[in-house]
């Protein structure tokens, strides 16, 4: 009885597998969520990583976990693998271009360059990488700019984009 349902469950897997592996159909990118994608693939090529784009998901995921603001199916570095980026967008975490950007770059620094979440910080004790579990402001704009407070961390985008594709990248000069 138990290993007559234990089949019926593999083989359900194996379709969905099946499905999801069609080399047709496993690229989608959500079309307002394509730009930051394009970037990603564009600065690992600038730094000398090229990846093909295929088995590749990245979607919306209406979900109502709160605590999530985006998912990845997989921290493998195989491509043949079907990965599946999910961004929860019922309660966006994010306000601005640059925040979608860092947690997309996040999802796919665990899909694409199988990375996992590090908690290390640089010397001046912001976090070392976009791999950090919880922060997309990074290298955010000033999100509520109030007198003439340093708040626009744009030129922090820099190092943090080259930590994603080398975690020894050394510290950068505003981080002393
Ligand atoms: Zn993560």
């Amino acid at each position: 009885m138990y290993k007559g349902y234990f089949a019926i469950f593999i083989l359900l897997i194996f379709s969905a597998c099946m499905k999801q592996g069609g080399s047709s159909t496993s690229y989608q990118v959500e079309p307002t969520l394509s730009a930051y994608v394009d970037n990603f693939f564009a600065e690992a090529a600038k730094r000398g990583h090229v990846f093909e784009r295929k088995n590749l998901i990245v979607n919306y995921n209406s979900g109502t976990d709160g605590a999530l603001c985006g998912s990845c199916n997989s921290t493998s570095v195989d491509q043949g693998i079907q990965k599946v980026v999910s961004i929860y967008n019922i309660n966006p975490c994010w306000f601005n271009d640059q925040q979608l950007e860092t947690l997309i770059f996040h999802e796919l620094g665990h899909c694409i360059l199988g990375r996992a979440h590090t908690t290390d910080t640089l010397p001046n004790g912001n976090p070392k990488s976009i791999m950090t579990p919880n922060d997309i402001s990074l290298y955010a704009p000033c999100l509520y700019p109030i007198g003439n407070q340093l708040c626009d961390m744009s030129y922090k985008r820099n190092y943090y984009v080259d930590e994603l594709f080398n975690s020894n990248t050394p510290p950068p000069d505003w981080s002393h």
